[in-house]
């Protein structure tokens, strides 16, 4: 029997899931999402072929997952609601839900269950994510392979095996789509001070990010060693590179991180 994953909340974030789940071959017959309307609801059913629902205790009566893919301000009605049927069915509970504990969402739902809290990122929502998972002591090996399945669809899944850590995840992976696209922002401003067309200075930086990130991770060698590599003595990258060292690049960089970990962890 197909392992029944239901959808709490239909928006970005379970539509992104939900299709990447598909996509890799699971059976739409063996989901179901809910939402309160049927503009959510809609397009998933239609594209994806998914049953849904509005009933949120109905829907998850067969659910061998349950994952709650709602805003964190309306967790905690979402869970009381459902605590009576989530402690009759003790399905494995995954939250994408941003800055909840994991012991949190299992005392809301009336406590002692399996909770993977999972710390995503935007870019999930075209397949190329990066997620952090953190496993409640509950949760068996098993249900630890199914939770890796079930984000691996939307992208790369790393486990952490201390809660706290999900607040570097947050600044590692978590934040991290944004400080791209500040230095997208940056260098496409350069490149239009050098003399380039907007759009042309855009497309080239995205290119080149996409182009690095494809090599790095192909390569076994590290980021140093591949820097390295473009940097001839006295050529242009190394001119470059010696500007962005003697602006303390790393300083920024780690202080921003700081910051995000820190109120990442404020906020839990
Ligand atoms: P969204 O607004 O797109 O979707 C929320 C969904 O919840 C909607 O379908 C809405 O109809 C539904 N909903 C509202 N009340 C409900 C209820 N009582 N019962 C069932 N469903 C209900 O939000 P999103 O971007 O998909 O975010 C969902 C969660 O994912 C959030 O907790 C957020 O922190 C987390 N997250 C999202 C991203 C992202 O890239 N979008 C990244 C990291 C974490």
């Amino acid at each position: 029997m197909a392992t029944r994953v239901t959808f709490i909340g239909a928006g970005n974030m379970a539509g992104a899931i939900i299709g990447g789940m598909i996509e890799k071959g699971f059976s739409p017959d063996a989901i179901t999402a809910t939402s309160p309307s049927d503009e959510f609801l809609a397009p998933l059913r239609e594209r994806l072929g998914i049953a849904t629902g509005t009933d949120n205790n109905a829907a998850i009566e067969q659910a061998d997952v349950v994952v709650l893919a709602v805003k964190p301000q309306i967790m905690h009605d979402v869970c009381s609601d459902l605590r009576e049927a989530v402690q009759r069915r003790r399905p494995l509970i995954i939250s994408v839900a941003a800055g909840l504990p994991a012991e949190t969402i299992d005392r809301w739902l009336g406590g002692k269950l399996p909770v993977v809290r999972c710390m995503p990122n935007t870019p999930s929502l075209v397949g190329a994510g990066a997620s952090g998972l953190y496993a409640s002591p509950a949760v068996d090996d098993a249900q630890r392979k199914l939770a890796t399945e079930l984000m691996e669809a939307v992208g790369l899944v790393e486990w952490v095996e201390d809660e706290a850590l999900l607040d570097a995840v947050t600044a590692v992976s978590g934040s991290a789509p944004a400080y791209f696209f500040l230095m997208f922002e940056a260098m496409e401003e350069a490149g239009v001070a050098l003399g380039l067309p907007a759009d042309t200075a855009r497309r080239l930086a995205m290119q080149t990010a996409y182009g690095a990130a494809s090599m790095a991770m192909q390569s076994d060698r590290g980021p140093a060693e591949l820097k390295r590599n473009v940097m001839s003595p006295g050529g242009t990258t190394e001119r470059a590179i010696q500007s962005m060292e003697d602006a303390g690049m790393r300083r920024i960089v780690q202080d921003a991180m700081k910051a995000c970990a820190a109120r990442a962890a404020e906020m839990a």
